[in-house]
């Protein structure tokens, strides 16, 4: 068995979560696999090594677990991006539409440093709203983005039109 079609098998469809309408991909079973969880992080990694990313970006919450151990697997540091009001410290934040409802994120001022090569990853794209938010937090922090990892891309919702003309790498493309 390939390691994606055993990744296709941690991926619960939820219909009408969190909202009618909404087919949500529920990837707890793929954390929750060690095998499969350590083959996602794997295959998300290690086509980067070497790419001198200097920091893995993460956005709240599902973008934390599937970012951080791909930054220790690069030799990147981690930054946050959470949702409002979360961050302790003196922050920047960005508004966005989702695919359910608009949401607005933030990201400490010192995250990134001019010129850092900054990696953006999350468990799904789908409208391309939170990830195009991070473009701007990290642009406005003068970082440079190397582009983006995500476990799932939904293709239908063409998220990936909105973060042209970055990089993105899916390991799970839904049409
Ligand atoms: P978007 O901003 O529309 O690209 O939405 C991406 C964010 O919302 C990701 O952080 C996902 O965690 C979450 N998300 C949106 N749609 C779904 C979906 N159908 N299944 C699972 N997560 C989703």
């Amino acid at each position: 068995m390939s390691d994606i079609s055993h990744l296709l098998e941690h991926i619960r469809d939820v219909p009408d979560f969190p909202k009618e309408g909404i087919l949500f991909k529920d990837i707890t079973p793929m954390f929750q696999n060690a095998e499969a969880f350590q083959a996602a992080v794997d295959m998300a990694a290690e086509p980067l090594m070497g790419e001198g990313i200097d920091v893995v970006l993460g956005v709240e919450a599902r973008g934390f677990i599937i970012g951080a151990p791909i930054a220790y697997k690069l030799g990147a540091g981690f930054v946050l991006v959470r949702k409002a009001g979360k961050l302790p410290w003196e922050k920047t934040q960005a508004t966005y539409e989702l695919e359910y409802g608009t949401d607005t994120l933030e990201i400490h001022k010192d995250a990134v440093a001019p010129g850092d090569k900054v990696l953006i990853a999350d468990d799904v794209l789908a409208t391309g709203g939170t990830a195009s938010a991070c473009i701007s937090l990290v642009e406005s922090l003068g970082g440079s983005i190397h582009g983006f990892s995500f476990l799932i891309e939904l293709a239908f919702l063409n998220g990936r039109d909105k973060l042209a003309p970055h990089p993105v790498r899916s390991l799970i493309t839904y049409d």
